[in-house]
């Protein structure tokens, strides 16, 4: 740790990276790089079954999960295969397959970049909400996290909510263990998502958008198939669907384009910059905002300035 708080003192505006997964380099960065290798996984039983889990940030989420599944420990199987580290989960709340992070979240360490101070940040201070937190929003650019705790459970519960998930379960010849669905959402998972080391892309390119009752409608007059999911503020719409609709869907662009499998995920099929990959984003966002009206929000962390 006295490391990471010299460096900030020498250089309080160093860029932080876990994995580097979630973010696109649009130009060089004339500031320090500062990657995270913060190690270590502590774990405290508790009453009740439950289990207090504690990581470096910098431990591999994935290998967080392998280890949690390899001891039974509940919680986080269903956010197997998400790529990075475990002090980016945080920021921005990583979810998948009916999980996120803030539903086993008990609390985060961070350095406070010009004091190096820590501080202690417990759920509600992370203001955590759709792949988003505080840290993205009111403290960008202000902490850096050095340690997440989370607290499981030794009980056997699994969400197997998500309809395949569902399917693939009911085909097992046995009641399902918490690897079984590990590797059940892994190969899904898989089976739909480019692997970044073979095709080069940073997941979903934008969230999805939470629009309002009434342009819903308007938009469901002329587009009586739209899926939709109830939320918080209104109904969430996938922007997959949106950008399929708009004519991207495996669309090739020079050396990028949306993902012919899945139109969220914007990839580089080679030697495409990040200013190029950029570009094509703002042309996407563009075309969905004159047909439906709707802006799309990047979700990846663009860097470099613009
Ligand atoms: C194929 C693929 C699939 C994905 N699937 C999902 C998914 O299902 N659900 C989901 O939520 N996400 C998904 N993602 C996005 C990505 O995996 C997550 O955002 C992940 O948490 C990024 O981790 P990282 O360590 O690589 O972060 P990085 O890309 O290194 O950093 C991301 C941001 O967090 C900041 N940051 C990183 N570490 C710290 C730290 N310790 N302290 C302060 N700031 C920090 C960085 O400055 C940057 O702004 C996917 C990405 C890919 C490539």
């Amino acid at each position: 740790m006295d490391s990471v708080a010299q460096v900030l003192r020498n250089h309080p505006n160093a860029y932080v990276i876990g994995g580097g997964s979630n973010i696109l380099l649009v130009h060089d960065l004339d500031r320090v790089v500062l990657i995270n290798k913060l190690r270590g996984i502590e774990i405290k039983h508790l009453a009740h079954d439950k289990i207090l889990v504690k990581a470096g940030a910098g431990v591999i989420w994935d290998d967080l999960v392998d280890f949690c599944v390899s001891k039974s420990y509940y919680g986080i199987e269903n956010l197997t295969a998400i790529p990075g580290s475990v002090g980016a989960a945080p920021m921005q709340n990583i979810g998948a397959y009916g999980v996120e992070l803030k539903d086993v979240f008990l609390e985060l360490k961070a350095m406070h970049r010009e004091t190096q101070e820590i501080h202690i940040f417990t759920t509600q201070d992370c203001q955590f909400g759709y792949r988003s937190s505080i840290f993205k929003n009111h403290l960008k650019d202000q902490y850096i996290i050095t340690e997440v705790s989370l607290l499981l459970s030794k009980e056997k519960s699994l969400n197997t909510s998500y309809a395949p998930v569902n399917m693939a379960v009911e085909k097992l010849s046995k009641e399902a263990s918490i690897s079984d669905v590990r590797d059940i959402i892994r190969d899904i998972r898989w089976s739909k998502l480019p692997r970044p080391s073979k095709l080069g892309n940073a997941g979903s390119f934008f969230k999805n958008p939470i629009i309002s009752k009434s342009l819903f409608s308007d938009i469901q007059k002329k587009y009586p198939s739209i899926p939709s999911y109830p939320a918080l503020n209104g109904i969430k719409v996938p922007a997959g669907w949106l950008i399929e609709q708009a004519g991207w869907k495996g669309k090739k662009i020079g050396e990028t384009g949306c993902h012919q499998k899945q139109s969220l995920v914007i990839v580089n099929y080679g030697e495409a910059t990040g200013e190029e990959i950029y570009n094509h984003a703002v042309k996407v966002q563009a075309s969905i905002e004159s047909m439906f009206n709707i802006e799309l929000e990047m979700e990846v962390n663009i860097v470099g300035g613009i």
